[in-house]
């Protein structure tokens, strides 16, 4: 399991993202891509099997720029890493999902998708869902209905993050046995699996439940529970410098980690 980013702000989100993925390396990660909705209303998808800082590259390259976006980092469970396996995985042109996580019954899943005609261009475990929840689109269902029909289908651990193809301006989160928090900013708002990945953008997080499912707009975030209730989660405020998750002064996260434990450990005694 690895790392995701997103965003929804008023000011083009792919720097924001680019550095929450920096923030999410030392997890390790064999491959990283991005989402981002461009001005045109399109869905911009960019993948590299190298580092983040290749993946910058190429966004810089294609001038890739847009208020709301996914992101993630890759460590592959299902499928080598390759560029055709690394997230975001899409259904079409429009339906866009990051996923932290393993789909236990994906085979099963798969077989099904295929026969109602989609077809799958990764072997990971995730793809099923982006097909999954194109398959349930089209009717008069929300995307937050959409999304808890979805994952009741799915057996296994996910966190789960999808760009609404109907709505330019909202981002749809769920997560069940992986972690993921909402920042909440002045200027919009992110989601990560990680309060690291978002630290130079926001101190304030909620903190998901096992089983929610959020709607994350840019201005104002709306949870349900695992019942489908609306439910007020708090929003915690951390002291938490950006530099917190930094390699600081070090080379590497691991002389980091050894040379600061004194300090740790009389810290939390
Ligand atoms: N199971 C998914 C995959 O192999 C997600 C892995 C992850 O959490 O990075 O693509």
């Amino acid at each position: 399991m690895c790392g995701i980013v997103g965003a929804i702000a008023r000011k083009d989100v792919t720097p924001i993202l680019l550095e929450g993925l920096k923030r999410l390396e030392y997890r390790g990660y064999d491959s990283a891509g991005v989402a981002i909705r461009t001005e045109d209303g399109r869905l911009q998808r960019v993948r590299s099997v190298r580092k983040v800082a290749a993946l910058q590259e190429l966004l810089d390259k294609h001038t890739v720029k847009g208020n709301l976006g996914i992101a993630h980092t890759r460590w592959a469970t299902h499928g080598m890493p390759a560029e055709r396996n690394a997230h975001p995985h899409m259904s079409g042109e429009q339906v866009a999902i990051v996923h932290n996580g393993i789909i236990e019954n994906h085979s099963e899943l798969r077989e099904q998708l295929e026969a109602q005609g989609y077809t799958f261009t990764s072997e990971t475990d995730t793809e099923v869902i982006a097909h999954l929840l194109a398959s349930l689109m089209g009717g008069s269902q929300d995307l937050v209905q959409i999304v808890r029909t979805a994952i009741i289908k799915l057996v296994g651990a996910y966190a789960l993050a999808v760009a609404d193809p109907e709505d330019s301006e909202r981002l749809v989160v769920a997560r069940a046995g992986s972690p993921l928090v909402v920042g909440v900013a002045e200027d919009g708002n992110y989601i990560a699996s990680d309060v690291f990945a978002l630290l130079p953008v926001t101190q304030r997080f909620i903190f998901l439940e096992e089983g929610d499912i959020a709607e994350v707009r840019r201005d104002g975030v709306t949870v349900f529970d695992s019942e489908g209730n609306r439910v007020e989660r708090p929003i915690q405020k951390f002291h938490l410098a950006a530099s917190t998750a930094d390699k600081g002064p070090y080379p590497h996260y691991m002389l980091k980690e050894i040379y600061e434990q004194p300090a740790v450990i009389a810290e939390t005694l």
